[in-house]
This record gives C-alpha cells, sequence and structure tokens, in this order.
C-alpha cells in the first residue's frame, strides 16, 4: 500500500506545517505556546530545528482546515490526528505543545504532544497511535538531527524524553535521541547500531525509572554493543541539568559519571543484597544473566572476573551460574 503510505506521509507534513504556523502566527499560539517553550529556555533556534509547534485549544480547528485545504478525512483518521466518532469529528491534540517525530531521513511519522497546565486529570504526553507508518518500537526522537554526530562521535546518548534531547542540542550536545519513555526495543537498538557500537543511557535522577530500565539494557548487549549508564542528581534530569550548565561542564559531568553498565548493575545489586543471602543469590543469577548476553567470550570472561570482585563472590560460583544459563537457553 505504498500508496496509502505516502497519503499519511502528507498528511503528517502537512499537520507539521501547521502547529508549527499556529504557534508562530497566531495570537493563541505566542500567548501561550511560544512563552512556554520561551520559559523552559529553549531558543528560537531550537523551536525551529526541532520544528515545535502548538495545537489550538479548540475541538476541531486543525480536523476543519486540513479537510479545507482538500486532505482526506480516510487519512486524517488513520494517521490519529483526526478522531472520528459517530457523526463527529475531534483532534487528538488540543491545547498542547507538539514535538513531531521524524525518521531517520526526517519525515514526519507522528506527534508527542505536551499539555501546558498542571491539570492532575490530563495525561502530561499524549501521542499518535501505531499507524501504517508510525511504529513506535522502530522509532527514535531526535534520530534525524543525531545520526551525524553519532557516527563522528562514536557514541549515542539515550535520554527518555523529547526535552531532553532538545536540550542538549541546545548545549551543545547532538549525538543524543530519546526513547520517549518507553522500554528501548531491539530496533530501536538496530537503528543506533548502524551508526556506533557504543551507547550511553542517561536516566531521570529518580531510582524507581531507573530500576525498571536496567533489565531493557540486556538487549544492548545481546547485539554486542558496549554500554554505559549515567545517573542525574536526585530532581534532575537531562534536560533541567544540561539548562543550568555550560556545554564544558556537562560533558565533563557525563564523562566523570558515565559507568560501564555491568559493574554498574553489579555494584548497585551487591548494595542492595550484601545483607541478605537469599536476596543475593538472585542477584547474582540476575548480574550473571546480563553477561550471558554478551555475544563475545573474551568481554565475557572479563567480566566474570569484574562482577566476582566487585560482589565479594568466587568466579567459580559466577562460571558455574553462567554455565547453568547457557544450558537452559540451548
Ligand atoms: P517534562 O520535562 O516536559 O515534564 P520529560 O520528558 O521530563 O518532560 P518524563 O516524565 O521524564 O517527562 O517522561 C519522559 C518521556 O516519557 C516524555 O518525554 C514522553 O515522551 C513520555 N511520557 C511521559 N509521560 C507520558 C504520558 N502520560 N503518556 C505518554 N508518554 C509519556
Ligand atoms: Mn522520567
Ligand atoms: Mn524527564
Ligand atoms: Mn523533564
Amino acid at each position: 500500500q505504498a500508496n496509502e503510505r505516502e497519503s499519511l506521509y502528507l498528511v503528517s507534513e502537512f499537520a507539521n506545517t501547521y502547529f508549527q504556523k499556529i504557534l508562530h502566527k497566531t495570537d493563541q499560539g505566542k500567548s501561550i505556546g511560544l512563552s512556554y517553550f520561551k520559559e523552559r529556555g529553549f531558543t528560537e533556534e531550537s523551536i525551529r530545528k526541532f520544528d515545535l509547534g502548538y495545537s489550538l485549544d479548540e475541538w476541531q480547528a486543525f480536523t476543519d482546515e486540513a479537510l479545507k485545504q482538500g486532505y482526506k478525512l480516510e487519512f486524517l483518521e488513520k494517521t490519529g490526528l483526526t478522531i472520528v466518532k459517530d457523526d463527529k469529528r475531534f483532534d487528538r491534540f488540543k491545547g498542547r505543545v507538539m514535538f513531531p517525530i521524524k525518521s531517520m531521513s526526517g519525515r514526519v511519522l507522528g506527534f508527542g504532544g505536551r499539555i501546558l497546565t498542571s491539570d492532575k486529570k490530563a495525561a502530561k504526553y499524549v501521542n499518535s497511535p501505531e499507524s501504517d507508518i508510525y511504529h513506535k518500537s522502530n522509532v527514535l526522537y531526535g534520530i534525524f538531527h543525531a545520526k551525524q554526530t553519532i557516527a563522528k562521535e562514536d557514541n549515542c546518548y539515550i535520554v527518555e524524553g523529547y526535552t531532553d534531547v532538545i536540550q542538549f542540542h541546545q548545549t551543545g550536545i547532538t549525538n543524543v535521541v530519546s526513547s520517549s519513555g518507553t522500554a528501548l526495543t531491539s530496533e530501536q537498538i538496530r537503528l543506533i547500531n548502524r551508526l556506533t557500537k557504543n551507547i550511553t543511557v542517561l536516566f531521570d535522577g529518580d531510582a524507581a525509572g531507573m530500576r525498571a530500565s536496567l533489565r531493557g539494557i540486556d538487549l544492548i548487549l545481546e547485539q554486542g554493543m558496549n554500554v554505559k549508564v549515567c545517573t542525574f542528581p536526585e530532581g534532575e534530569d537531562p534536560d533541567s541539568f544540561a539548562k543550568q550548565n555550560t556545554l564544558e561542564e556537562l560533558a565533563s559531568y557525563l564523562q566523570q559519571n558515565a559507568k560501564d553498565f555491568i559493574q554498574f548493575k553489579a555494584s548497585i545489586l551487591f548494595e542492595e543484597s550484601k545483607n541478605d543471602p537469599i536476596k543475593k543469590a538472585d542477584t547474582v543469577r540476575d548480574i550473571v544473566n546480563s553477561i550471558s548476553k554478551i555475544p563475545d567470550r573474551i568481554k565475557k570472561e572479563i567480566y566474570i572476573q569484574e562482577c566476582a570482585r566487585i560482589m565479594d563472590i568466587s568466579e567459580d560460583v559466577l562460571f558455574s551460574t553462567l554455565a547453568q544459563i547457557n544450558k537452559k537457553e540451548f
């Protein structure tokens, strides 16, 4: 269905232009959307570079305009930009600042929209639904603007959110993409794997999120890539941290705080379980399980030695645990 996909691309491109026009050219866009971005510390240059926009706080302003311009309701609905209920039509994005999500080659696939009020009932971010052109698990926010520097720097930073990507660019670090708040997938990692073998995962400074993400990182090891992780001070995320620091400060923070993933995981698991033998047994299996994903045998062996030291346990136990895991898998 190449034709239909093309229609979805065209509708999305139209929406991208429309939301930017609303942001820059209407009173509501300027007084609400643009001032929100400015207050967050985004420069005009960043706002333009990332095609940031605004959706009017009206029920069907976008849909009406798109239909008027000749875009078919069928495709508006298939991109999720319009929600059709009985004979009524609603804009999916209403009164939100808009972040277009682009493919590796720069085509608009979908949108994330952030609410501006601190209304506890509404979701902070609304995203486009899956469509024939937008497959959430195959997309990394920011990859179009990052691909060249990822290859050049031979490293890719992965952050949680849209705003982290933009603030890093503004500060001067451009080899950065976001998984948009969801667990990393193998497809997303493969996109990066084409550009570099080195990934640094940056966690928001809230322990809960980090703990949940640790498991997903095994998928990166499975592809034979090198992984570092870096945390930020409590309550900070890459966006807020970058905003308060110069490029030199940010770069040196990353340099000093990025830790090898296996060593990092081994040390936090050790801290959590050192006084609890039963828990320790679980954590040993957990870390060896991560090591078992590494394709390179020499690296595997080095990590076993390293973890034995960090977790204060004999290498023999770790090697036999590894053998057990391997047996189960074949
Ligand atoms: P902000 O600084 O504007 O609050 P953030 O990026 O720091 O945004 P987080 O709460 O850290 O927001 O979430 C990280 C990412 O997860 C977001 O950028 C967004 O892509 C996604 N996300 C967060 N909340 C939701 C939600 N309610 N629905 C869908 N996606 C969400
Ligand atoms: Mn977060
Ligand atoms: Mn965040
Ligand atoms: Mn944030």
